[in-house]
């Protein structure tokens, strides 16, 4: 949560000089069951004894008249103004050109240099590279890359997709992401249309640098017979299936998982070798609080005790998130 918190502080701030596509339009959770409403019911009152004020509870009529596009019967909805999403590509590139480091890219890392017991640089495609800190940030392959120093890393990789639907005349331009609470599956605005995901639990695959889409996927969210349609909470989504016009395509990428869904960040057992990664599905929002971290703890201004992500953690296993 911290490190959420530091990062979108950041965005917030960032936005006010460079457009990073920064919305906060909002989270949207709607609950079509009883027992999911009771759980939201239950999730509300949590978040304010946890100091998170802003969380409003709306019962059904109160969630059709500000969200008129909701099914009727739905039973309540959990709004949060505060929530929001941006462009991650524009705010990679810009702390990419604010960082006023010297950036490679096309350049692959095929090994390390350990000079002793410590890390002193890279091999890579293009030449060696020395340097007296090195850090892992390598995603999904951070693993694999790991292993090349003899690390072995408590990372598992899961498949994601998102389906892309650049033209939707349906979807509000200023609508908030909207959840169904018990499937997870969502969307949200972006451009003409929408932008959908749903994250059930898959099973780990093996890191991958191209992931393969598949039409199930794009099927599961749009066919308004499927048990996480779209059209379950918001029945615009069956003309949508139904309309002529309807295009979409799809990304996927893969979360890297840790076993109890934080990430590993800070110094390993190599001095000199560092990781910044494994954000199980959270690293755009955790971004810039897991990075500060990962720097205080590599330049001793974090000490071992006193970081929670610290990669060699006991770690508890914590079940999959729904978003
Ligand atoms: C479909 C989908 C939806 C998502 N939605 C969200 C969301 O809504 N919010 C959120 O916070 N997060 C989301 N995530 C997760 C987020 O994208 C990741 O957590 C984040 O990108 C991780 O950043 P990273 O820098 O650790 O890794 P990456 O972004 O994967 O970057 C790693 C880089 O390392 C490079 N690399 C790998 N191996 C080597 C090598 N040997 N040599 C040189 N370079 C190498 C790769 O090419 C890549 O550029 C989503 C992920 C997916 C797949």
């Amino acid at each position: 949560m911290d490190l959420v918190r530091e990062s979108v502080a950041f965005f917030d701030d960032l936005q006010q000089r460079v457009d990073i596509g920064l919305r906060h339009q909002g989270y949207l959770f709607v609950a079509r069951t009883d027992d999911g409403a009771l759980s939201q019911r239950n999730l509300v009152a949590a978040q304010r004894t946890w100091g998170l004020t802003d969380v409003e509870l709306l019962d059904r009529s109160e969630a059709g008249r500000r969200f008129p596009y909701l099914a009727p019967d739905i039973v309540n909805a959990r709004f949060r103004q505060g929530d929001g999403w941006l462009e991650p590509r524009r705010l990679a590139l810009e702390l990419a050109r604010a960082s006023g480091a010297r950036i490679e890219t096309g350049v692959t890392v095929t090994g390390f240099r350990i000079d002793g017991d410590r890390a002193r640089g890279v091999a890579t495609t293009s030449g060696a590279v020395h340097a007296d800190n090195v850090v892992i940030a390598a995603g999904p392959l951070s693993g694999p890359v790991a292993k090349l120093a003899g690390l072995d890393l408590p990372l598992a990789t899961v498949r994601r997709q998102k389906l892309i639907l650049p033209d939707v005349p349906q979807v509000p331009a200023g609508a908030p992401m909207t959840i169904e609470f018990e499937t997870g599956a969502h969307w949200r605005p972006a451009g003409g249309g929408a932008h959908a995901l749903w994250t059930a639990p898959a099973p780990a695959g093996p890191p991958l640098d191209d992931v393969p889409t598949t039409a199930e996927f794009a099927f599961g969210l749009l066919n308004p017979a499927s048990d996480h349609a779209l059209a379950r909470i918001v029945p615009f989504w069956k003309e949508v299936w139904a309309s002529s016009r309807l295009q979409w395509w799809l990304q996927a990428g893969q979360y890297t998982y840790t076993p109890d869904r934080r990430p590993l960040l800070g110094p390993t057992r190599i001095p000199g070798l560092a990781v910044n990664t494994g954000y199980s599905g959270h690293g755009i929002m955790g971004s810039i609080g897991g990075s500060r971290r990962a720097v205080d703890a590599i330049t001793g201004k974090l000490s071992p005790a006193d970081n929670p992500f610290r990669p060699d953690r006991p770690m508890e296993i914590r079940a999959f998130d729904v978003l």
